[in-house]
């Protein structure tokens, strides 16, 4: 279905509604972001633990999975068991489910836990999906998967020795403003889109894991401009492996480093701040930076039929500012991204499906990652090979 765009000589408001309603019932029905319980009795809501109790597990995680309506958390793994007594108070379950880095795999008797999402700094990732599937639990990894794309296969290995279903933490995938962007990459009326432009940044503090080569594996590529290179693959039209991941991959990419203005802070062989160039097979084109220094959060794309930009928040998950070629663009009010995306793992889980965002896609952003190093140090054209 094409969605018209609101007429532009409209106030805001009333184009926010427009848009909203050109979307129509049936269209936001039909989203796959939109994820209501089917009808009957509900099933049982599957246990999540979750394994580090950092930022993003209690800012996100955690408050998204008390609104979840197929999963719920069920226990936790932290260094801190006075923690992990505090999260069992504060989110109603057992002491018992409170478990260390080293005894998750005690975690395969407790069938309150079906699936584990690893939050931790990201080398540690491979170690904690790991230890996950050897207890027989579902998974989904935080990004970037991994440190390199031989962790990635690791992993991907272990879930597919354990029978278990293994997916990354790309909430894009759950964003309506990105979705709709990859539906209008596909649709005549809006794409291709050709050119893409963006950034994103903040000032990290000093002695952050994230500036830590071993922890962190690299500097902001890894941890923001993985959702450059994300927000690029679904503008390019990507959705799923099988067609869809692999497809969207670009063939050639150029990089390069700018000069630290913080050596000290960023002396563990990590960048500060890169540049690079994704060039996609039809001549679709992406340049972005990436920095640790300095708050940016933008990405524009253009194709002969249409444009569209995030001005602001094109990456976080409040406050997204759109403007296209034909008037803004809301989806307020707040869309819960990682609740959606635990939810839709959860009936992955339940019905026995692929996620949309399968293990193979976090490989896929690190093949590309590890293609830009590459070429940032060579000062070379490298082919992507996914
Ligand atoms: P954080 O530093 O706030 O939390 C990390 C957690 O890991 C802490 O509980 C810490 O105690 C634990 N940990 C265990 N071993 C550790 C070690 N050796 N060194 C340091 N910490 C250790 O980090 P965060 O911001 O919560 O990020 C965690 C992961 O989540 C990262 O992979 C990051 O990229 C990802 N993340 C994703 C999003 C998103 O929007 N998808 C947002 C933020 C972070």
């Amino acid at each position: 279905m094409n969605t018209p765009f609101p007429s532009p000589s409209t106030s805001l408001t009333r184009r926010r509604f427009l848009y909203r309603a050109s979307l129509g019932t049936a269209a936001l029905a039909g989203a796959p972001y939109i994820l209501r319980a089917q009808g009957g009795a509900q099933p049982r809501k599957l246990g999540v633990a979750l394994v580090g109790l950092g930022n993003y597990s209690k800012g996100q995680l955690g408050p998204a999975l008390k609104v979840t309506e197929h999963c719920r958390l069920a226990g936790v793994v932290t260094g801190s068991p006075e923690k992990g007594a505090q999260w069992a108070k504060d989110y109603g379950f057992s002491e018992k489910a409170v478990y260390g880095y080293d005894t998750m795999v005690q975690m395969a008797h407790n069938k309150d836990i079906d699936i584990v999402y690893v939050v931790t700094p990201n080398g540690l990732h491979m170690r904690d999906v790991i230890a996950a599937a050897k207890a027989g639990k579902h998974v989904i990894c935080e990004k970037p998967l991994g440190n390199t794309v031989a962790e990635c296969d690791a992993m991907l290995a272990a879930c597919k020795a354990a029978k278990v279903k293994f997916s990354v933490g790309y909430r894009l995938h759950f964003d309506p403003y990105h979705r709709e962007l990859m539906r209008r990459a596909k649709d005549p009326a809006f794409g291709p889109f050709m050119q893409m432009t963006g950034d994103r940044g903040f000032s990290l503090r000093a002695g952050a894991w994230r500036a830590d080569k071993a922890l962190a594996g690299g500097g902001p590529m890894m941890d923001l401009g993985v959702y450059l290179i994300q927000g690029a693959c679904m503008a390019y039209g990507g959705t799923t492996l099988g067609g869809g991941a692999l497809d969207a991959a670009p063939s050639f990419v150029t990089g390069k480093e700018r000069p630290k203005t913080k050596p000290q802070q960023f002396a563990d062989g990590v960048e500060e701040t890169i540049e690079w160039t994704m060039e996609f097979k039809n001549g679709a084109k992406a340049d972005f930076v990436t920095s640790y220094v300095g708050g940016k959060d933008t990405f524009r794309v253009e194709g002969p039929k249409s444009w569209w930009e995030f001005k602001q928040k094109a990456f976080t998950y409040r406050g997204t500012i759109v403007e296209t070629n034909a008037g803004p663009v809301s989806y307020e009010p707040f869309v819960n991204q990682q609740a959606l995306q635990m939810d839709d793992f959860a009936q992955c889980v339940r019905e026995g499906r692929e996620s949309r965002v399968p293990g193979e896609m976090g490989r896929r952003d690190n093949v590309i990652i590890a293609a830009i190093f590459e070429a940032a140090k060579t000062g070379k054209k490298v082919a992507v090979k996914v």
